[in-house]
């Protein structure tokens, strides 16, 4: 771990597991209170300077953390694969893409506000740092959301403690290896454990801001922790986006675009495509392209060449989509396809493509993170909007069409934090990215996310001394 500007073991340890194969990857440190308690006493310590530092200089740390992480991404890339499943070429992308991020957001700058300019007072409204912030992510992008907390949060001239998944600790240990010389000591910590860290973590009184993601579910309990000491909070949550086929797509232009807004990471993605809708028109010509498409896909070990698609990350998830699966399979619900998967120990399972279930089906109400596509006919726009937004998430959603200002003004419809017209996925550290209802509280990327890990703070000078 990186406690206090060193590399530090702990005694406990915790398992991490390759999930490709099932066995024992490797021991990660199991950070005690006492770590956490150094870790949070450093950061604090540290706040008072690197705060006050000019905020060009802190752009500078972040940037050489940028080089670093893309001039070892090979390393970091095969560590990824091993410990989180997806494919080395996904892994690399996510490893470029956080370097790519860090870069984005170092770009920002944090606004200074006229208010008030007269012969009677001069007003001025800058955004200072909050103070230590703890980060915690989840396992499907272990680096890239990393990146998402640790760029904006040092730029404002917080400090840092991040918190992998217990699933996934192994790249962000890494990068402790990485920001060893970047930063002045106690600025950026790394700390890993088991599941009790993070309630102990965004419960303890030393920390001032919590930028969380993961699921729907805990991030109620962080914010129900966070309220001990009103700490601020950003949540970025779960989500169930759909997927609108309009009546007038080129099947065959679409296709692979489509399989991949769903399948890519396994499913594992927040903003995975988990409902998609197909106009009545084109459904079944889609239906059998995707099905076509599905059986060109290898699923496989990571490391392996040609593997598309890697295992679900870990055992926990794995089970909950068996049974996911399985209750589909009991309700008499149609698969349209479902592909090979290695024999092997490894949490795979296999590409899975469902024939119109019934809207009220749990394959189609919850949020499945895992390769499943559920394909649901609808007959006309207003039915499929209703449809569409009958979700407490809304984290993105894509709309699909060869008339780009008719999917424009359907999307104008649709309950998301973003929407997508003839793409999905796509962010940009320069663009905000927002959940609504139980999709998130808060903002990510973009000023509004860089503002995010800050405090407005207002001065203003009446023109006349006493
Ligand atoms: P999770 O909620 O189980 O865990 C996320 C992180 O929280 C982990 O680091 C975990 O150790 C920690 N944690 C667990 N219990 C905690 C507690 N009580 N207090 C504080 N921290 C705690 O989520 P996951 O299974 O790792 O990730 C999958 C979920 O994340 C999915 O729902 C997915 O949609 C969501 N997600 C959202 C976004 C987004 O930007 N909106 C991005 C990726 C994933």
């Amino acid at each position: 771990m990186l406690i206090a500007g060193k590399l530090v073991a702990a005694t406990n340890k915790i398992e991490v597991i390759n999930p490709s194969t099932a066995e024992t990857l490797a021991l990660a440190p199991d950070a005690s209170q006492g770590d956490l308690d150094r870790a949070i006493g450093a950061a604090r310590a540290a706040f008072p300077h690197w705060s006050a530092l000019p905020v060009d200089t802190r752009r500078k740390s972040i940037l050489a953390l940028a080089d670093k992480i893309e001039a070892s991404s090979e390393a970091l890339s095969r560590l990824l694969t091993a410990e989180q499943g997806k494919p080395y070429a996904d892994a690399n992308s996510e490893v470029m893409g956080a370097a790519a991020w860090l870069r984005g957001t170092a770009s920002l700058d944090l606004p200074i506000t006229v208010n008030e300019d007269s012969e009677a007072r001069y007003s001025e409204t800058r955004h200072v740092p909050l103070g230590v912030v703890a980060a915690i992510a989840p396992w499907n992008y272990p680096l890239l959301l990393a990146a998402f907390k640790i760029g904006p949060a040092l730029l404002a001239g917080n400090c840092l403690l991040l918190k992998p998944s217990p699933f996934t600790p192994l790249a962000t240990l890494k990068l402790g290896e990485l920001a060893l010389d970047l930063f002045p000591a106690g600025v950026f910590n790394i700390i890993s454990g088991c599941n009790s860290l993070g309630p102990k973590l965004t419960s303890h009184p030393g920390i001032d801001k919590i930028s969380f993601t993961g699921s729907t579910e805990t991030g109620r309990k962080v914010l129900a922790s966070a309220s001990g000491s009103l700490k601020r909070v950003t949540l970025e949550l779960g989500g169930n986006d759909p997927a609108i086929i309009m009546h007038d797509v080129d099947v065959s232009i679409l296709t692979e675009a489509l399989f991949w807004a769903a399948f890519s990471n396994a499913g594992q993605i927040c903003i995975a495509s988990k409902r998609v809708y197909i106009h009545t028109a084109v459904y079944e010509e889609l239906r059998d392209a995707l099905v076509d498409y599905a059986k060109t896909i290898k699923v496989g070990d990571g490391l392996e060449q040609g593997t598309r698609i890697g295992p679900i990350n870990n055992r926990p998830q794995y089970e909950r989509l068996r049974h996911l699966v399985q209750d589909a399979r009991q309700a008499g619900i149609l698969f349209a396809f479902e592909g090979d998967i290695p024999n092997s120990p490894g949490y795979f399972l296999p590409v899975t493509i469902l024939d119109n279930p019934p809207e009220d089906s749990s394959i189609v109400q919850e949020e499945q993170f895992g390769p499943i596509m559920p394909l649901l006919r609808f007959d006309s726009y207003d039915e499929v909007i209703t449809k569409a937004n009958a979700t407490p998430y809304g984290l993105g959603a894509s709309i699909w069409a060869k008339d780009e200002e008719a999917a424009w003004e359907l999307g104008t419809r649709v309950k998301a934090g973003t929407v997508w017209i003839n793409e999905a996925r796509h962010l940009s550290p320069l663009v905000p990215f927002a959940g609504h209802d139980q999709s998130g509280f808060g903002v990510e990327g973009g000023l509004d996310g860089l503002l995010e890990f800050t405090v407005p703070k207002t001065m203003i000078r009446k023109r006349q001394a006493v």
